[in-house]
C-alpha cells in the first residue's frame, strides 16, 4: 500500500469561479523509477515533471481522475510545490547540497543544511485566477492584465530555450499577458506594447507565485561575501533519483530472490519500503556470513 498525502496548493485550480487548493500524492515507487530512467532522461525537465507528477497524483482539484492536461495547467509554483512535497514523501526532509563561494579569489566549499520544510513556503490567503498591475511609461499610464506561467507555458518555453533563450522569455509573456491597455485612450488594449512590460513582468509574476522560484540568501564563512543562488528543485531531485535508481535492476533481483515476490509487486512497492527490506536483507546476510 502507498499511502497518499494531501496538501494545499499555493495557487490552485479554477474551476466556474471557484479555487480548488487540494491535490493528494503518493511517494514514488520502483515503477516510477525505472519511467523516468527508460522515458524520463530524453525528456525536457518541465515536460518530465508533468509526467512525473500525473503519475504520482491521485487527486487533483475538483476532477475525478489526475490528467497530463490538469498538471500542465498547474502554475509553475504549485508544481514547484508538489515535487518537493514528492521528494519529501520519497526521500525525506534532509536537502544535502554544497555550494562554492562565488567570489573568484575565495571559491570555498560550502555545506548547506537545507529542508523541503523550508523551502515550501505556506500557501497565501488570496489565491487569484487573473492578475493586473499598473505601469508606467514616458508619462502615459498602462494597465497589464496577465495570468501566471503554467507547465504548459514551461513545457513551450522548453522547447525554445535549447535553441533561442531569449525568446523563451518573450513567448512566456507573449502566452501570459492577456491585454495591455492605455488609461488615456478609454482604456482600449493597444498593440505594441511598452517596453516596462518586459521588464517589469516577469517580477511580477515571480511576486504572485513565489513558490516558483527558490532563492537562497547566503553568506559566506570564509570571506563573509553575501550572495544568492537559486534553488532548482527538478534538476536537484531528478539527479539525486538517477544516482538512487541505478542499481534498481539488482535490487529488485535480490528482492525477488530471497523474499520470492513478483517483479511487479516489488516494483510497485514505495520505493522508502523497498530500501528498508534492503537495508534488512544486507543486516541479515551480513549476521548470517560473520556467524
Ligand atoms: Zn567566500
Amino acid at each position: 500500500m502507498n499511502t497518499a498525502v494531501t496538501i494545499t496548493l499555493p495557487a490552485g485550480i479554477w474551476r466556474e469561479g471557484i479555487c480548488h487548493r487540494e491535490a493528494s500524492l503518493r511517494q514514488l515507487t520502483g515503477a516510477d523509477e525505472l519511467f523516468l530512467l527508460e522515458v524520463g532522461e530524453s525528456l525536457p525537465m518541465a515536460h518530465r515533471v508533468t509526467a512525473l507528477l500525473a503519475r504520482c497524483l491521485t487527486a487533483l482539484g475538483p476532477g475525478d481522475s489526475v490528467t497530463s492536461e490538469a498538471v500542465r495547467s498547474l502554475t509553475a509554483g504549485d508544481r514547484e510545490a508538489l515535487l518537493l512535497h514528492l521528494r519529501r514523501l520519497t526521500l525525506g526532509d534532509r536537502l544535502p547540497c554544497v555550494l562554492s563561494c562565488p567570489q573568484p579569489d575565495c571559491g570555498k566549499q560550502m555545506d548547506l543544511a537545507l529542508k523541503v520544510s523550508d523551502l515550501l513556503l505556506p500557501p497565501g490567503p488570496d489565491a487569484k485566477d487573473r492578475h493586473e498591475t499598473a505601469l508606467n511609461e514616458n508619462g502615459r499610464a498602462y494597465r497589464v492584465y496577465f495570468r501566471l506561467p503554467t507547465g504548459a507555458d514551461q513545457e513551450a518555453a522548453a522547447a525554445f530555450a535549447r535553441s533561442r533563450p531569449e525568446s523563451a522569455a518573450d513567448l512566456l509573456l507573449g502566452r501570459c499577458v492577456e491585454k495591455v491597455t492605455a488609461e488615456d485612450s478609454n482604456s482600449e488594449a493597444v498593440e505594441d506594447w511598452p517596453s516596462a512590460v518586459a521588464r517589469h513582468l516577469p517580477a511580477m509574476m515571480a511576486e504572485c507565485d513565489p513558490q516558483a522560484e527558490l532563492t537562497l540568501n547566503l553568506s559566506c564563512p570564509e570571506c563573509g561575501h553575501d550572495f544568492s543562488a537559486l534553488f532548482d528543485t527538478a534538476s536537484y531531485f531528478f539527479q539525486e533519483l538517477a544516482g538512487s535508481s541505478r542499481f534498481l535492476y539488482q535490487e529488485v533481483h535480490l528482492l525477488a530472490f530471497y523474499h520470492h515476490w513478483s517483479e511487479a509487486e516489488i516494483m510497485n512497492m514505495p520505493s522508502q519500503r523497498r530500501r528498508q527490506y534492503l537495508e534488512s536483507l544486507g543486516e541479515t546476510l551480513g549476521e548470517e556470513r560473520r556467524r
